[in-house]
């Protein structure tokens, strides 16, 4: 879709002054300010626009090569529109370039500082971290964890009023005179550090902010699948700020996992070391295994060989992308026998030169990590 014409954006003519081009996006602004049109994001888009439109036409050397070019020139990633090119501003870059707009003695709009409908600053309190410890078995099916948090809340009957030096903005406008003339910047508040209201009424027990710490217990939803590392996001359950505006901060969850006695993680996939006997890797055995999803009936056949890999497929982990489970791998172990009864000894001297005891591995034996089977039963 073509770009509209910045001229028609802000619903002026070509040959429009400076004085009538600001004016005009002084009217469109206040027509599509988000206050004026809570999630309206055609609204916003326009508004955006707006500022787009203003911030080339307000400048000579910009406007000069727009209208000969048009969005032309400014378009790329070497537009020279002031990071314009494919992108467009964001709302804090617009709302500080405000203060020229409407601060001072401009009139015209007394919105953003005093009186109705104004930008209110929004503080967020800070964001807590905790620790989770999980088991492979947590991980495997999934958890709710309750945890006890000490959190920064705003205490029982806490008040707050409005900031009068800043009227509720945050933001203070300093005003100096350059060589290009008055200028005005925006800095933080100095008297409500930029959260526009400040306490009213502080309950005792709080401190300078009206700010108790309370603990509390929050419970977490843990997907299955999770890997140590992987942080987790509670909204709004980290600190509050202070002010009625403000929103709290998220609490933060890193996963831990714990080292599982006898399983061991490999991405989605789990290893398990089985040790059976001399006379079940001959004779063959059924045996229960348990995974992280519970037990599994597992059947060793006769003759099988030391080192030999059974898979239970989709009985590992699930992967936290949702691409299906990983497999419960287990590893035959023949565990040799180290001390015997002077018969056993006897027994084993006999088939030392017995054929059915010399090795004799097969193509598909020396495979071991290749072949792999299913065996449930
Ligand atoms: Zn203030």
């Amino acid at each position: 879709m073509a770009k509209q014409d910045y001229y028609e954006v802000l619903g002026i003519s070509k040959s429009a002054s400076q004085p009538e081009i600001k004016k005009g996006y002084r009217k469109m602004a206040i027509k599509y300010h988000p206050d004026k049109n809570p999630d309206d994001k055609t609204a916003e888009e326009k508004f955006k626009l707006c500022a787009e439109a203003y911030e080339i036409l307000s400048d000579e050397n910009k406007k000069a090569r727009y209208d000969q070019y048009g969005h032309a020139a400014f378009d790329g990633p070497q537009g020279g529109g002031g990071g314009f090119g494919g992108g467009g501003m964001n709302m804090d870059d617009i709302f500080s370039q405000f203060g020229d707009i409407f601060g001072g003695g401009g009139g015209g709009f007394g919105g953003f500082g005093g009186g109705g409908g104004q930008r209110q600053a929004r503080v967020k309190g800070s964001n807590m971290r905790i620790r989770v410890k999980l088991t492979l078995e947590e991980i495997a099916n999934g958890v709710e964890k309750k945890v006890k948090v000490r959190r920064k809340v705003q205490a029982d009957g806490v008040t707050y009023k409005t900031c009068t030096t800043c009227n509720g903005s945050g933001q203070q406008m300093r005003v100096t005179n350059t060589i290009l003339g008055r200028m005005q910047t925006a800095t933080t508040c100095g008297t409500c550090q930029g959260a526009g209201e400040i306490l009213n009424s502080k309950p005792g027990g709080s401190d300078a902010q009206g700010l108790i710490v309370k603990e509390e217990t929050v419970s977490i939803n843990i997907p299955e699948g999770v890997t140590e590392g992987v942080q987790l996001k509670v909204g709004g359950k980290g600190n509050e700020a202070p002010g009625k505006n403000s929103i709290p901060g998220d609490l933060l969850v890193l996963i831990e996992e714990v080292q599982h006695e006898t399983l061991k993680r490999e991405g989605s996939n789990v290893h398990y070391d089985l040790y059976i006997n001399f006379s079940e890797a001959v004779l063959g055995i059924s045996k229960e295994v348990e995974t992280v999803t519970g037990k599994v009936k597992i059947k060793i056949e006769a003759g099988t060989q030391s080192g030999k890999i059974l898979r239970l497929k989709g009985k590992g982990l699930p992967s936290i992308e949702r691409y299906g489970k990983g497999d419960f791998l287990i590893h035959i172990n023949v565990w040799t026998p180290q001390e015997l009864t002077k018969e056993q000894r006897n027994f084993f001297e006999e088939m030392k030169e017995d054929d059915n005891f010399s090795p004799n591995p097969q193509k598909s034996d020396k495979s071991f990590f290749d072949k792999v089977k299913d065996m449930f039963s």
